[in-house]
């Protein structure tokens, strides 16, 4: 009976070991950390690629301004406006267009800044992303391992359980498991010194002195706890 027992319990103790394995809430919490930084990268990458259509339009607008004041320039140089009023207007709008190419470079430096940060917050994201990803990897290889071990553990002591059992009246058996069942997984305990080990109490005198009477077939329940006692030698009886 203290066999199946220390069976059950055991079982017990690897199914709670089983359900509470550290590596089982690490995994679970860097899967939510893995999510998050798969969320910022998307993010991240759609920043990057606004940025680049950014930037291309900040080039074309400084590659429209040159061009325009180099066909400028060229009209000059080559001596083709005679008019000094024409003149007078050609250079006022080189220089406009000067001023206006200056500015239109500064956003253009200011655009590829802010796209090489971007592009560096998207790397960054993407690497610590992979290397929780092989962390998540590690862990679960980690827990899939203990769990495999409990298994396996579990599955021996199942089997012997099942060979206690079968050696035990089926009356015996189902009061067992009911008592089991209604006192925290314990359905049977030793009289250990004169003390149910069961509940941790200690019989009185008319409680043992009535067990002490009893046959050592008659099933002996605790009247505390009413749990199976089983008597042995170290029982004080
Ligand atoms: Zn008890």
């Amino acid at each position: 009976m203290l066999d199946l027992q220390a069976a059950d319990s055991k079982l017990d103790h690897l199914a709670h070991r089983r359900s509470t394995l550290p590596e089982a809430a690490e995994l679970e919490s860097l899967a939510a950390e893995h999510a998050r930084l798969r969320d910022a990268e998307v993010v991240a990458s759609t920043t990057v690629s606004d940025l680049e259509r950014e930037q291309k339009r900040a080039d074309t607008d400084v590659e429209q301004v040159r061009t325009r004041k180099a066909r400028d320039q060229k009209r000059l140089d080559d001596g083709q406006v005679a008019s000094p009023k024409e003149l007078e207007n050609l250079q006022s709008e080189i220089a406009s267009l000067e001023r206006r190419q200056s500015v239109l470079e500064d956003t253009e430096l200011e655009v590829m800044e802010r796209l090489e940060q971007a592009q560096r917050e998207a790397e960054s994201t993407a690497s610590e992303r992979e290397s929780v990803g092989r962390k998540a990897q590690e862990v679960q290889a980690a827990r899939d391992a203990a769990w495999a071990e409990i298994d396996q553990e579990a599955a021996s002591v199942r089997d012997e359980r099942a060979a206690i059992a079968a050696e035990m009246p089926d009356e015996l058996l189902s009061l067992y498991e009911k008592i089991r069942s209604e006192r925290d997984g314990v359905g049977a305990a030793a009289l250990h010194q004169k003390r149910c080990e069961g509940c941790r109490l200690q019989l009185d005198a008319a409680e043992l002195n009535h067990i002490r009477g009893l046959a050592p077939e008659v099933v002996v329940r605790h009247e505390e706890c009413r749990r199976i006692l089983v008597r042995t030698a170290e029982s004080g009886v």
